[in-house]
């Protein structure tokens, strides 16, 4: 960012730079006039400043445009799984709870059993 000339939006003011994370530019920078918000657009209560907006970085080549939305759902596919996984654990206390429970009973039971 330092050393390139951060431009001025149509009020005057030094942009923003802002991260992108749609499919089809996901980690590219943009500037935007810092008084404006996002999710109020250029109209509507509220919105501020003008609808400058420009891209920071240059475009993406297709290749990272291909890869990088695969890596962010990649990622949501393995915190998918790390649950599955954290569930099935919990499964597999809960058995061998059970079990010990059977093993206890069945010892208290059998005990019982020699008495008479
Ligand atoms: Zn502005």
């Amino acid at each position: 960012m330092e050393g390139r000339q951060r431009k001025h939006c149509h009020c005057g003011k030094l942009c923003r730079v802002q991260t992108s994370w749609t499919d089809s530019n996901p980690g590219r920078r943009f500037l935007v006039c810092p008084l404006f918000l996002m999710i109020l657009w250029c109209y509507g209560e509220g919105a501020r400043g003008c609808c400058f907006f420009e891209w920071f970085d240059p475009e993406m080549c297709s290749r990272s445009k291909d890869i990088i939305p695969g890596l962010l759902k990649n990622r949501g596919k393995l915190e998918q799984d790390l649950a599955q996984l954290r569930s099935r654990e919990k499964l597999l206390w809960g058995f061998l709870f059970l079990s010990w429970i059977m093993l206890i009973s069945m010892m208290v039971g059998g005990l019982r059993d020699n008495h008479h």
